[in-house]
């Protein structure tokens, strides 16, 4: 009862204190990352997260050059250097056909894969001490009918009237549905396991990316951390029995390595998994993405709200570029909302909140056109893979085949994007 009445007088002071404030809707990469670019630029922000502690689930995420440039314009890059190994060569290993080839780009330029604690953990670092909200969960959003300014109802039965709302609330996006009217995203029928094993002794897979394909479209990712932990993921065809296995990290890994046995996966593949430690295993049963094409014919902003992250562009992680792409967002919403709000008008009494309102609409309206053609061509790259490995239809593979030979010549482009300048 006491708990409760210090929670309801924590969001009341938001809504009578911080009436006139940012908020970000959700804590996770984006939502911190948006804070951060904003914090950089000196606008104050504050993140509603639903959770109790800062979250970091999915054990580690593959951080490609695109993303480190961002982590550099974040101000966070050279921390982060320090906990994750730089990744020089990758290997492409097919089972079946006993081929090895090189994987193209890998060791080109920065890539690192990096625990996502410590991401998370460095970007809320950063941030002052009052930023991030935990356990405000927003339930529901509209636009106020007289102002036109977004109103969420939080999970206790709080209203909380914001001037400006972004939503980077993933893949399952409440501001993106309720406000934005976007349809909810769609789903591939892979599945992925990833997880983290740690050899006490140092493991021997120097800075190499491995990537292991097997029978029935199974293939295993590894990609060391440190000289001693190493991050790894299994993607195959989702079956009812992973609904059940997911709660028991015990049966994950049984899964795993049955998976593995069964396809003649080499042996020190095997052991890695059966090796991995139980509390980082992970299993997302649904790969979650939004239609490209919605990318090109949607509105991403209504008034005075906009949304960033999977909440916009959720995609498979066949690419590994959702994070990437996730703080790109970030730093292109800090410039476009700085350079708006430093305008004379914006910054004069004339027209007061009014006139403020139209300089964040016309930011938004900068970072969506700035963000929607490299959103839809990095989704775009990813859906074609994930159509690769997911349909049962040989004319679709042919297609996507194709479209890929025919648009995404270059394996290694979606990494070369700069997002510039915070
Ligand atoms: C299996 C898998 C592997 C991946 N691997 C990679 C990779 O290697 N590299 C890469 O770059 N990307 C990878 N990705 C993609 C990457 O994880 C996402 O793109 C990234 O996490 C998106 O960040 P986000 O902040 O937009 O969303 P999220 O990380 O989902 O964060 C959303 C946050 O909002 C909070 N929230 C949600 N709803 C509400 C609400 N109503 N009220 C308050 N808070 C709310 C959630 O608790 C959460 O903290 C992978 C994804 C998957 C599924």
């Amino acid at each position: 009862m006491k708990l409760k009445t210090r929670r309801s007088m924590q969001t009341q002071k938001l809504i009578v204190g911080e009436e006139r404030d940012i908020v970000i809707v959700g804590g996770g990469i984006c939502g911190l990352a948006t804070a951060l670019a904003l914090h950089r630029k000196g606008i104050k922000s504050v993140v509603l997260e639903r959770s109790e502690t800062l979250r970091s689930t999915g054990a580690a995420i593959i951080m490609q050059p695109n993303g480190w440039r961002a982590l550099d314009q974040l101000g966070v890059a050279s921390k982060l250097r320090q906990t994750a190994v730089p990744i020089l060569s990758g290997l492409h290993i097919a089972i079946e056909s006993s081929e090895l080839k090189d994987l193209p780009d890998v060791g080109k330029e920065e890539l690192r894969c990096l625990k996502r604690a410590d991401l998370i953990q460095s970007l809320a670092d950063d941030l002052p001490a009052d930023t991030i909200r935990f356990k405000c969960q927003v339930i529901s959003s509209k636009l106020d009918p007289i102002t036109s300014f977004p109103i969420l109802q939080l999970r206790d039965g709080t209203l909380l009237k914001a001037q400006v709302v972004i939503g980077c609330d993933g893949v399952n996006s409440i501001i993106s549905a309720s406000i934005l009217g976007l349809k909810s995203t769609k789903h591939f029928s892979t599945c992925v396991i990833r997880g983290f094993t740690n050899y006490e002794d140092g493991h021997e897979f120097g800075n190499k990316f491995v990537v292991v394909s097997g029978k029935d479209q199974v293939q295993l990712g590894r990609m060391p951390i440190t000289n001693t932990l190493v991050y790894w993921f299994l993607t195959r065809k989702w079956s009812s029995r992973d609904g059940m296995i997911s709660k028991h990290p015990e049966l994950i890994k049984r899964s795993v390595t049955e998976t593995m046995t069964d396809r003649h996966f080499p042996k020190e593949a095997v052991e890695m998994t059966s090796k991995s430690e139980l509390d980082s295993l992970h299993v997302t049963e649904q790969l979650r993405y939004r239609p490209p094409l919605e990318l090109l014919r949607r509105r991403f902003r209504k008034g005075t709200v906009t949304v960033a992250g999977d909440a916009m562009h959720a995609m498979g992680p066949f690419l590994a570029q959702g994070g990437s792409a996730s703080l790109e967002d970030a730093v292109v919403l800090g410039r476009c909302l700085a350079r708006n709000l430093r305008t004379k008008y914006s910054a004069s009494s004339f027209g007061g909140i009014e006139m403020r309102a139209l300089m964040v609409g016309n930011a938004f309206d900068e970072y969506v056109k700035e963000r929607r053609k490299r959103a839809f061509r990095v989704s775009m790259e990813t859906y074609l893979i994930g159509l690769m490995l997911d349909s049962s239809s040989v004319i679709v593979k042919f297609i996507a085949i194709a479209l890929m030979r025919a648009v995404f010549r270059d394996p290694g482009g979606h990494t070369r994007y700069n997002c510039g300048r915070l």
